[in-house]
């Protein structure tokens, strides 16, 4: 059967010469008409292959039905019931390489906007006054380590069935990266924060300035609760080892976006400093190098260019990001790669990068860069940010020997994502390294069946 032509909605956005030099939201979203409007287009396909592109199987179709007949609060359950965090979702997750990938529009007249109409329908939610639902305690204790993605809903998770929980946070404010790393631009703090406080009803207690492995021990919790789980990230930079990247200037996109973002230093008026480059270098091409690299144009560079030693095809950014940070005057630099950073009186005033081409395929399938001979070239910068990658920090493993970790910090979890000792889960980027938020999400929800089995939780 033919399929009728009706082009997708695009999502509203703020014009890219005003919003490059503002903090507030990119994308507007839709309102109740074109969220309508966009899951009529769904083809409700017998074997929702959008399903099989989501993370954690949200149910798609079935939301997408309930959305078209304007039962929001029905959509909104059924997308609760695998994905805790749709309001968070629906603006960040890689949807293009995911669910909407999977979707038989996408070479007609292009894929359903699930992510759209998902963040629709988790903003519509968050606006509804909180239910009283009682829950019946167990008696049992839970901490979980990290307020990010997977510790939240490992927290929401066994909270709804009674189980008294606590979390135990690093920072002075919950959220992890969705509030230290994430860009207000694309991500509004508010909405974390209305996540947060939907679980301080359902009672679960927060510690804030808590580093767990110095404030408070593994041992101690595990003494103190029937389980654990840890979710503390990949919060530990990595950096280049090339000449000069210990020059004033040269910082990693973690500490310049969690400086920007977490101490809202871009606000007049905050006392958190931070250095202001007028003309920046980012290196890296992943969606930590596009936020920092956007962030670094809102903070007044004059220019902005990201390095990156692949081509344009290799970028593992999203595809949105690097057309929004293209639209708003970011500079590419592909096929380059930094090999000196340069100074005076200690502080940077250049880049010195040779320039690559492609080589044979390497083991992840992406073809190896080769640096061109005698093809080195400077660029100047006053600011260097370093966002090539980060892994787990070491300090829940160094203060805690039992747990076992993989090559790169990880830690090493079975299948229940139970980790070398008994009673200690863990989820999210501190086993997988590096991932999405979707991923941390799934990881803190299996976690959290995992230990309600264990306790013996219905
Ligand atoms: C700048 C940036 C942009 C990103 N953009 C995207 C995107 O667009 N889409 C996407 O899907 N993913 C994105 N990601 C990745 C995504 O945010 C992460 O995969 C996800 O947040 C991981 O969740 P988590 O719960 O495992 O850890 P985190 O979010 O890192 O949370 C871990 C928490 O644990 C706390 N913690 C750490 N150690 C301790 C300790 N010892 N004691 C107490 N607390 C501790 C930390 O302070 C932190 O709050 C981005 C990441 C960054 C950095």
């Amino acid at each position: 059967m033919a399929i009728e032509r009706k082009r997708r909605n695009a999502i509203p956005e703020q014009d890219a010469t005003i919003r490059s030099k503002n903090f507030d939201e990119v994308a507007l979203g839709f309102d109740e008409k074109v969220a309508i409007d966009e899951a009529s287009r769904c083809l409700n396909c017998k074997n929702a292959p959008c399903m099989k592109g989501c993370p954690v199987g949200v149910r798609i179709p079935e939301f997408l039905a309930k959305v078209r007949e304007g039962k929001f609060s029905e959509a909104g359950e059924i997308i609760k019931s695998t994905n805790s965090l749709p309001s968070v979702c629906g603006r960040v997750c890689p949807q293009e390489e995911q669910c909407e990938k999977m979707c038989v529009r996408v070479k007609i007249d292009g894929a359903v906007s699930i992510g759209g109409v998902e963040r629709f329908i988790g903003d519509y939610m968050l606006s509804l006054p909180s239910e009283n639902k009682e829950v019946i305690k167990t008696g049992k204790k839970v901490a979980v380590v990290g307020s990010g993605p997977s510790g939240l809903t490992c927290a929401a998770q066994l909270a709804q069935k009674g189980v008294e929980v606590t979390v135990y946070e690093a920072f002075h404010k919950t959220g992890g990266v969705l509030v230290y790393g994430i860009p207000e631009f694309r991500l509004p703090k508010r909405l974390v924060g209305a996540e947060v406080d939907k679980l301080k009803e359902w009672g679960v207690k927060f510690e804030l300035n808590t580093v767990v492995g110095k404030t408070i021990t593994i041992d101690e919790l595990l003494e103190q609760n029937d389980a654990v789980f840890i979710g503390s990230g990949a919060g530990l930079p990595m950096f280049m080892g090339i000449e000069g990247e210990n020059l004033n200037g040269v910082l990693s996109a973690n500490e310049y976006l969690t400086r920007i973002n977490l101490m809202r230093a871009y606000e007049s008026g905050s006392a958190t400093p931070v250095q202001r480059g007028k003309n920046v270098a980012v290196i890296g091409a992943g969606n930590v190098a596009m936020d920092a690299a956007r962030t670094a144009l809102r903070m007044g560079a004059d220019e902005v260019t990201v390095i990156y030693r692949r081509g344009r095809e290799e970028m593992p950014a999203r595809a949105e990001e690097i057309k929004h940070a293209e639209q708003e005057g970011i500079k590419f630099r592909l096929l380059s790669n930094p090999v000196r950073i340069l100074g005076e009186n200690g502080k940077v005033n250049a880049i010195e990068c040779v320039k690559m081409q492609l080589g044979e395929p390497d083991a992840s399938g992406r073809r190896t860069p080769v640096a061109v001979e005698n093809s080195e070239f400077i660029l100047p910068a006053d600011m260097v940010i370093v966002a090539l990658g980060t892994s787990p920090n070491p300090l829940i493993k160094d203060s805690f020997d039992a747990l076992e970790t993989g090559k790169k910090g990880t830690l090493i979890v079975d299948e229940s994502l139970m980790t070398s000792v008994d009673g200690v889960y863990a989820g999210g980027d501190a086993v997988t390294g590096a991932a999405t938020v979707i991923l941390a999400m799934g990881a803190g929800r299996k976690a959290a069946q995992s230990i309600l089995d264990r306790l013996g939780v219905k």
